[in-house]
């Protein structure tokens, strides 16, 4: 399949990544853990089918799809492993949509092009030790020294970081200006002298899905690099992207659910028990029927979110964002709990996939803004539009 075919027939190009999915994504899941890795060659499919440019403009070389497109292709490709999505995710999401919405034209024109492709994978390094869900609080430093910023501090869990290509880095480029306002974007290619990448860190799951640890001992960036030529629109820029990436995480939850649901319904109807298949009882029944009208009802919710989507949005509209988040990963826990539960001792074994798939959701519930963030962000919006009707 060509990529170009998302833009003359959408409805053809997601079937074939429908179809991708069953037929090379879901028979190679294993290779993912051996390797912590997505081998090479199907890195080449996911470029050729588009999936790291699906939200970067075709003047710069991308699909340049809506938003519902992007949620609809990457709930169809999660239904495979989630490491497949997160193998293009931190290029797609973060990093290319900080660089498409605050670079300066000259910053677009040189990087767009390769992160669209894949040629170049990007990735986002925001976390540190003292700034988790406090984004505001991040420490590295960058000073400005001459023709460059030297940075100074460690970031940790950077997704894809050990073989990143272009890093989009918050610093704090100002004592005085205290918390978010004080920080600033970088984008610092692989190799640059000072900026050391650690061995990826053992985690619960999404094995084939390495994070790192990242230091910088006075890494000189080139003030050319500085994102937009503006300091202090570090945190403007991390809002930027992760619009989008709470929007596709929500829309990874579906997929990782409808999978889920379909492991637990194919074991239920073969597995038997008291000479009945266990899909005969009600418990069981209970358990497949709310996996089911959940998965649907967030497919909703993503969907409707998606359908509105726009890059600066009001209050309202990332408030709801943070709903289809909330909602959506909540919602997978939940699945994921049930499809183990249904298993019974096959869902606890590392033979069969439910085990897996259980431990890869977990972090959907604390990335991109804990659930405990985005309920902040959902009650904050109801106060605020309560007073604005009181005052
Ligand atoms: C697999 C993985 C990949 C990641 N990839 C990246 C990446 O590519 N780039 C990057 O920059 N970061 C990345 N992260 C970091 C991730 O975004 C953070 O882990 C996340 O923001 C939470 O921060 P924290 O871990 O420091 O937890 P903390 O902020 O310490 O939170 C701990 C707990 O306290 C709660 N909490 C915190 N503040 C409040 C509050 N005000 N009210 C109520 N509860 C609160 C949280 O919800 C959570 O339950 C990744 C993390 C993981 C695990």
């Amino acid at each position: 399949m060509d990529a170009s075919l998302a833009k003359t027939d959408f409805d053809a190009y997601l079937d074939g990544i429908k179809t991708f999915t069953r037929d090379t994504l879901r028979p190679n899941e294993h290779r993912l853990n051996d390797a912590d890795g997505v081998p090479e060659e199907i890195v080449e499919k996911l470029r050729a089918y588009g999936l790291f440019g699906m939200a970067i403009p075709e003047e710069y070389g991308g699909l340049g799809l809506t938003m519902e497109q992007q949620v609809l292709v990457t709930m169809a490709v999660t239904e495979a492993s989630a490491c497949y999505r997160s193998r293009f995710s931190t290029t797609l999401g973060l990093s290319s949509q900080s660089i498409l919405w605050n670079g300066t034209e000259d910053q677009r024109r040189k990087y767009l092009p390769k992160l669209a492709t894949g040629e170049l994978t990007g990735a986002f390094a925001l976390t540190e030790e003292q700034a988790g869900s406090d984004a505001g609080g991040v420490q590295t430093s960058a000073r400005l020294d001459a023709d460059a910023y030297v940075l100074n501090g460690s970031k940790r869990y950077i997704t894809n970081a050990n073989f990143a290509d272009l890093f989009v880095v918050m610093a704090r480029t100002s004592d005085t200006e205290k918390g978010a306002a004080g920080l600033s974007a970088f984008i610092v290619e692989k190799d640059t002298p000072g900026m050391i990448c650690g061995a990826p860190d053992p985690k619960m799951g999404q094995d084939g899905a390495p994070i790192a640890e990242m230091r910088f001992e006075d890494c000189r960036v080139p003030v050319d690099n500085l994102m937009g030529h503006v300091e202090g629109t570090g945190f403007r820029n991390a809002m930027s992207g992760i619009n989008t990436a709470r929007t596709h995480v929500a829309a990874t939850c579906v997929g990782q659910a409808a999978r889920l649901i379909e492991e637990a319904l194919d074991y239920a109807v073969k597995r038997e028990q008291f000479g009945h298949p266990i899909a005969d009882f009600q418990s069981i029944q209970n358990m497949l029927a709310d996996s089911r009208a959940e998965m649907k009802a967030a497919r909703a919710l993503v969907l409707d979110t998606a359908r509105r989507f726009t890059q600066n949005p009001d209050s309202e509209l990332r408030a709801d964002i943070s709903c289809a988040k909330y909602f959506a990963t909540e919602m997978v826990s939940r699945v994921a709990d049930r499809a183990v539960q249904i298993l019974g001792g096959a869902g606890y074994m590392k033979a069969h996939d439910v085990e897996r798939l259980y431990r890869d959701i977990r972090v959907f519930r604390i990335f991109e803004g804990a659930s405990q963030v985005q309920q902040m962000i959902i009650a904050r919006h109801m106060i605020g539009e309560e007073a604005g009707r009181a005052a």
